[in-house]
């Protein structure tokens, strides 16, 4: 089939990326010329293993263009996908402005039946806004709208996309059904199910989905935070609550608290569409309230050591929210960086392997804020080390090399991936998210 992808960052240039590999004809199209100049020449802006890959294989056999041309992006192609940003808006709702410019610019390039793919995060009922934009220019017999939200996730986009564990598809038409059908035909030859539903439950589906995981993390890490006060140890209880196949083993690690671009806007956006409805999200609130305190909870277990972080120095280790990827959207980092400048350190200096440049640009007025490309450097006479991602390169660190640098020697281990009886017979103070 001929697809046209809308919006090429993660999703979108996964999708479009993904769909020529299993040999659809795609265009990749985005308003932001650098990207798509920088894609032709085989840049990849986004960090993501095994993508690189996949878009030069495609690229170079012509299976996968990429182009800034909306009009011709639309007249010439069957499916179009909308796959562009949702960001929080100030009051926490899913800003709805780049999907809208899509459905709009779809509108006005439509000449034959198309089906408009919404691959985005949106809230129920973005559809009939959808609806309604379009068929100010369109009549309704040349379009159907489709919801297709995505739950791919970022470091293992490429492999979520291949072997998903299902696709859905919101819909109210068998035309777009039957279109449906044929572009995820490969996926379903092997065995992946392809879920129909109407609309509104494929939009709210997706919110549904990320709110459930957000809540069994914020669920272990406020369990986490109680056995360290009442002498238990969340690595045994995790062990024993997770062979339970009723529970299942999945999303049951106790650290510094999500991050990412979509946990935390998703979980907002749920919660403010709710009072659109009359309804109160009561757990959900509570798994929002619980994650943005343990953000900075590694700040307290430091503040225990050094009450005073009055010109101090301290070290972060990991930025981005997850290992393997440059994302820092929503980062814990974020909210740790913060929290230690309102305390008045000297300097917090900063490491990690990826994800340094969006960091430089968020902080680049702050002067205490320093990078360091090489991770050990930045331990040098530092009065703590905060490790703030799970990187292999940090779990496999040399112990000695620290302590020789450290002033003082204080770790904070937020991701829970040191054992602490070797850090205590290295003569470290070490606390993790457990003990
Ligand atoms: P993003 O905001 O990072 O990127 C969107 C891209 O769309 C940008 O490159 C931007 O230049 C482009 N764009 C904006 N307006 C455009 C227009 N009118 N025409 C063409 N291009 C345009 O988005 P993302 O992280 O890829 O996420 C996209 C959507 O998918 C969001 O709704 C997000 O919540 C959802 N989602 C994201 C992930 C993830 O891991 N990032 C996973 C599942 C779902």
């Amino acid at each position: 089939m001929k697809i046209a992808i809308f919006g090429t960052w993660y999703v979108g240039l996964v999708t479009g990326t993904c769909l020529a590999e299993v040999w659809h004809d795609v265009v990749c199209v985005d308003i932001d010329q650098q990207k798509i100049d920088d894609l032709k020449k085989w840049i990849i802006p986004i960090f993501e293993p095994g993508l690189e890959e996949l878009v030069k294989k495609n690229y170079a056999n012509g299976r996968l263009k990429f182009s800034t041309d909306a009009k011709q992006s639309i007249e010439f192609w069957d499916a179009i996908f909308s796959a562009v940003g949702t960001p929080p808006d100030k009051n926490h709702r899913a800003d709805l402005r780049f999907v809208k410019q899509v459905a709009t610019t779809f509108s006005q390039h439509t000449k034959s039946y198309k089906i408009f793919i919404n691959k985005s995060t949106v809230p129920v009922g973005t559809w009939a806004e959808c609806i309604k934009i379009i068929s100010e220019n369109l009549d309704s017999s040349l379009f159907d709208i489709v919801s297709n939200p995505e739950f791919l996730r970022e470091w293992t986009a490429v492999k979520d996309f291949m072997v998903p564990d299902r696709i859905v598809c919101g819909l109210n038409s068998d035309k777009a059904k039957k279109v449906m059908e044929q572009i995820y035909a490969p996926f379903t030859r092997n065995y992946c199910p392809l879920i129909f539903s109407d609309i509104a439950s494929a939009e709210i589906a997706k919110y549904a989905a990320n709110a459930f995981l957000a809540t069994k993390l914020s669920f272990i890490n406020e369990i986490a935070n109680f056995s360290e006060k009442s002498w238990g140890n969340i690595w045994d209880i995790v062990k024993i609550i997770w062979s339970d196949k009723r529970i299942w083993n999945k999303f049951l690690h106790a650290g510094i608290g999500y991050g990412w671009s979509c946990f935390p806007k998703d979980v907002a956006a749920l919660i403010e569409t709710g009072k659109d409805f009359d309804y109160d999200f009561e757990i959900i609130k509570a798994t929002e309230l619980i994650n943005k305190k343990q953000k900075t909870r590694v700040v307290e277990k430091l503040q225990k050591h050094i009450p005073d972080l009055n010109w101090k120095k301290i070290t972060l280790w990991g930025l981005s929210y997850k290992p393997k990827t440059d994302d820092t959207r929503d980062a814990p980092s974020i909210d740790v960086i913060k929290k230690l400048l309102d305390l008045w350190v000297s300097e917090i200096a900063c490491h990690d392997p990826e994800a340094m440049k969006h960091m430089k640009k968020m902080f680049s007025t702050e002067k205490k804020v320093k990078f360091y490309d090489n991770s050990y450097d930045a331990t040098q006479d530092s009065d703590a080390l905060l490790i703030l991602t799970e990187w292999d390169e940090f779990r496999w660190a040399d112990i000695e090399k620290i302590k020789n640098n450290l002033a003082q020697n204080i770790v904070i281990d937020g991701r829970n991936i040191w054992n602490k009886t070797d850090m205590l017979e290295s003569w470290f103070v070490y606390e993790a998210i457990w003990y």
